[in-house]
């Protein structure tokens, strides 16, 4: 998971690790991408879209770069008011959307969506 909040990051790693997932959260997408271009297994990719050094859209276009990345979900979360940026990360790959302040229930629920 990648958001430059640490708010964010303390509020989505206790409610996936809650749920029994295991959780890397980082502060930017270049870290996100050091991360997932190892030989780790990852599920999915919780990320912000507006994040300093990389942003979510980088992150997700050069995770797509990435062979052994290409079918991995990539769950972007934003905030109002970014729809140019939605449409723009759909084309580039994005599996789903949500839009902050998220309800945690939601959340988990789109999470569990995308890994089925
Ligand atoms: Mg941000």
């Amino acid at each position: 998971m990648a958001d430059d909040e640490p708010h964010i990051r303390r509020v989505l790693t206790t409610l996936l690790e809650s749920a029994d997932f295991e959780v890397e959260a980082v502060a930017d997408g270049r870290r996100a991408l050091d991360r997932l271009e190892t030989e780790d297994r990852f599920d999915i990719v919780v990320t912000d879209l507006m994040m300093p050094v990389m942003d979510g859209l980088a992150l997700l276009s050069a995770t797509r770069d990435l062979a052994s990345r290409r079918d991995l979900p990539i769950l972007m979360l934003t905030a109002k008011g970014q729809d140019a940026d939605c449409e723009e990360a759909y084309a580039r790959g994005a599996s789903d959307f949500m839009t902050k302040p998220f309800s945690p229930k939601k959340l988990l629920a789109r999470v569990r969506d995308l890994l089925d």
